[in-house]
């Protein structure tokens, strides 16, 4: 008679098994984020997936120990750290509501004032760059977000690949007119080079899936790290957090990933998805091709199809 905790991992192993499989048969990857040059030369046949569950369990397939860029999902990390530092006055700087434009989009600011829709947008992140830098070297600051990062992975080998921040900085035009436009509405509290430098290199961030998933256990379960009992947040912000990787973790894609996988996720344009199922598991997908709004477009089905076999979701 089997436990229902093996029962779980079995079906776990068989549904990851089945989605490398699916996986391994398509050739419509979708485009590589070749703005940023080394990600347009990554092979997009990569695939990796990990799921990091309650009991400490990680079930792996595919490529889930290489690393690659995480781009965008640092935004969840640096957001968490932003919110230590200044709590809900954060706010005041940034909103909380989907944009319903590109992650990159620039109409949008100057309709609001400087003042970004949410976090996970560019201008939203380059704000909380300059929040992290309060009293802070950039040096400094993007050091505190590795040591976050080692930390909540258990990984001291979490590193930032300064190819793809070098890349990133070099082609980095809009970012510069966002950080730039946002220094004129009294928006940046630091000269916007800095709140970019710390943006670039924290993007260039390169995680594996296992790394990246166990990394959001906190966010999956009442923001608390696993491995040590450490509090990282409240439970009330890990929830909030959550919510806006629901609504605004996708962009203007939000609504659709909401739709067909139905959990909270932020996405990256390395290709990664961090997925949150709340009391459950923390899931990260990596695949370089990207959809039509950014994200990736494997890792997008692969998480459909996980959540619809294991009955997994927010909404009942
Ligand atoms: N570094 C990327 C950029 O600024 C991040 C975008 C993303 O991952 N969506 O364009």
């Amino acid at each position: 008679m089997l436990t229902a905790k093996e029962r779980q991992g079995r079906r776990l192993r068989a549904v990851l098994d089945a989605i490398l499989h699916d996986v391994s048969a398509r050739r419509d990857y979708g485009a590589l984020a070749d703005y940023i040059a080394p990600l347009g030369r990554i092979d997009p046949r990569k695939f990796g997936i990990a799921v990091a569950t309650r009991d400490g369990r990680v079930f792996a397939a595919g490529d889930a120990d290489e690393p690659f860029s995480i781009q965008s999902i640092s935004k969840v990390f640096a957001l968490t750290l932003a919110l230590g530092k200044v709590g809900d006055a954060l706010w005041e700087r940034v909103g909380q509501e989907p944009s319903g434009n590109r992650f990159n989009s620039i109409v949008q600011l100057e309709y609001e004032s400087g003042v970004p829709r949410n976090p996970f947008i560019n201008a939203g992140a380059i704000v909380v760059c300059d929040v992290l830098l309060a009293g802070h070297e950039p040096k400094e600051a993007l050091g505190e977000t590795l040591r976050f990062l080692r930390f909540l992975a258990d990984d001291g080998g979490v590193f930032i690949d300064s190819g793809v921040a070098v890349a990133e900085k070099a082609g980095g035009f809009r970012n510069v007119a966002l950080a730039n436009f946002m220094m004129a509405c009294g928006n940046l509290l630091h000269p916007p080079e800095l709140a970019l430098g710390v943006y670039f290199h924290q993007c260039a961030v390169a995680m594996s899936c296992r790394q990246l998933a166990l990394a959001g256990r906190y966010l999956a379960f009442g923001g608390v790290h696993p491995s040590t009992g450490r509090s990282v947040v409240s439970p009330q912000r890990a929830r909030r957090v959550n919510a806006l990787m629901l609504t605004c973790g996708h962009y203007d894609g939000s609504g659709d990933f909401a739709f067909h996988v139905g959990v909270p996720g932020k996405s990256g344009v390395g290709g990664g998805i961090l997925a949150v199922i709340p009391g459950v598991a923390s899931v990260a997908v990596w695949s370089p091709g990207l959809n039509e709004y950014g994200n990736s477009k494997f890792g997008t089905a692969a998480l459909q199809s996980l959540t619809t076999e294991m009955n997994w979701s927010v909404f009942g």
